[in-house]
Parts: C-alpha cells; sequence; structure tokens
C-alpha cells in the first residue's frame, strides 16, 4: 500500500509537500493561536513537518496518517529530530474514512483533499473528529485567475477548469457548508516555487544515481519539461492556500 512512485522519487528531498515554506507554516502556527496540550489529527500528513514542529513551538499533540511509507518514516525520523517524539504519532495508512478515538481541537487536509472525495466530503469527514469549538484546517488549490481554455486547465496538471474555484468563490463555498473562515495563510508565487523547483534537483540527482531504473525515462521526461511547464501555467494560474474554518 503507497502512492505512485513518482512522488516518492520526485519529492523524496521535500519537508513539505505543498507550496508552503517553513515560514508560512509557521505563520500559519501562530495565526491559530494553539494552546499547548491541544490535539491535533493531520490526514496526509506527508513528512510530518506541520506535526514536527507544532509540536516544537507550540507543544501540541499530533496524530499523522500517510499513505506513503517513505514520507511517514520520514515524519518519524523528523520527531526524532525536534526531539518530540513523546507528543506526535505517525501512522502508515490510508485515511479515507479515519475517525479518530479521541476528539481533537484541529483537524486538518493540508493538500489531499481527495481523501475525503473532495473538499466538502473531506470537511465532512475531518468533522467527525471535531471537538465542539474546534477547527478544520483545509489546505487546497485556487484560481488566481480563471484559465482562458481547458488546455490551460490542462497545463496546470488539473482535470478541468472546473477542478478548482477562485479565491472568492472557494471562500464562499466554505461559508454555504455552515463554516466561518476564521484565519487563511496564502502561498505566493516564491512559496510555490520551493515546492515545484525543488523537485528539479532533486530529480536530477535521482537520474545521476538510478541511470538503469526502469523510472529513469519518465523521470528525465519530467526534468526536461516541468520547468517551462510550470512557470508557463501552474505558476501564473494556481494559488494554494490553508483555510481555518469553524462550525457556524
Ligand atoms: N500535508 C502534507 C502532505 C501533502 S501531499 C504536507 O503539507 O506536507 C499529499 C499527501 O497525501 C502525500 O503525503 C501522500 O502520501 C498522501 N496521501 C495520498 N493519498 C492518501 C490517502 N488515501 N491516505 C493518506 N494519505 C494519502
Amino acid at each position: 500500500m503507497d502512492i505512485p512512485r513518482i512522488f516518492n522519487i520526485t519529492e523524496s528531498a521535500h519537508r513539505i509537500h505543498n507550496p508552503f515554506t517553513p515560514e508560512k507554516l509557521a505563520t500559519l502556527g501562530t495565526a491559530l493561536r494553539l494552546e499547548a496540550g491541544t490535539r491535533i489529527l493531520d490526514l496526509g500528513s506527508g513528512s510530518g513537518e506541520m506535526l514536527c514542529t507544532w509540536a516544537r513551538d507550540y507543544g501540541v499533540i499530533g496524530t499523522g496518517i500517510d499513505l506513503s511509507q517513505l514520507f511517514t518514516a520520514q515524519a518519524k525520523r523528523r520527531a526524532v529530530e525536534l526531539g518530540v517524539t513523546d507528543q506526535v504519532t505517525f501512522i502508515h495508512g490510508d485515511a479515507a474514512g479515519y475517525v479518530a478515538d479521541e476528539k481533537v481541537g484541529v483537524a486538518a487536509c493540508l493538500g489531499a483533499t481527495w481523501i475525503g472525495g473532495g473538499v466538502a466530503g473531506t470537511i465532512a469527514l475531518l468533522a467527525q473528529s471535531l471537538r465542539p469549538g474546534g477547527i478544520i484546517l483545509i489546505g487546497e488549490p485556487y484560481w488566481r485567475q480563471l484559465p482562458p481554455t481547458e488546455e490551460v486547465a490542462k497545463g496546470c496538471l488539473a482535470g478541468s477548469i472546473a477542478d478548482f474555484l477562485l479565491l472568492p468563490e472557494l471562500l464562499a463555498s466554505f461559508s454555504r457548508l455552515g463554516y466561518d473562515i476564521v484565519e487563511m495563510v496564502l502561498a505566493d508565487k516564491d512559496s510555490w516555487d520551493r515546492y515545484e523547483a525543488a523537485k528539479w534537483l532533486t530529480m536530477r540527482r535521482w537520474l545521476e544515481a538510478n541511470p538503469d531504473d526502469t523510472f529513469a525515462k519518465e523521470v528525465r521526461a519530467q526534468l526536461t519539461s516541468e520547468p517551462a511547464r510550470y512557470a508557463a501555467y501552474t505558476r501564473e494560474y494556481l494559488g494554494w492556500g490553508v483555510f481555518a474554518l469553524m462550525k457556524r
């Protein structure tokens, strides 16, 4: 049980598997005014950077579930590195349908809302683990500007224009689900570069170390085409943010 291998290759050196810098992750933690001892559930926790740094900086207690064996192992190593192994737990597994035994103060899914079948389904799933008055965190893309054609949307690696909303529409959609948006931190072009451009050096080094791997052709093709594709499409059209929601 694992995610497609290409992600385990291209994002193997990422601590944050999203267009957020460490600074933006810290800004989000500060913005939420987290109290020590707050329980956090993180579905699709990746390499655990959010839970580990917030455990260190704010004294929170967290559980993360992720389908990537590699990322989960990295998350456990990061917890050791930051001295927070008594505060965080990382589980390798499918987070679809996962509900915490003990209710949490913050239930999060950053950049993995397919886990609940989309934004609305993921909010409904997270809500099952949330104590009354708790905060849901959703990390999700939105269109910075609407793609003029479906080809441009596909250039952003979206299935279609309909996959994402403009920011005001995304916020309105949270509101229609009965949630107040109580905070948000948005990616910018520089933080997108940290996510996307960081893959290129990882791919180049991987190719040098694994020239005969069955995946080498695919990784080579991606490394050749990705910089121009990213600059033309994703960087211009796609935004990303984390939205903090409280039930009205
Ligand atoms: N929230 C993390 C990771 C985001 S990338 C961060 O911001 O760094 C998306 C993550 O979802 C990847 O780590 C991937 O392994 C994980 N994932 C994909 N499908 C999943 C599933 N069904 N259950 C749990 N994790 C999943």
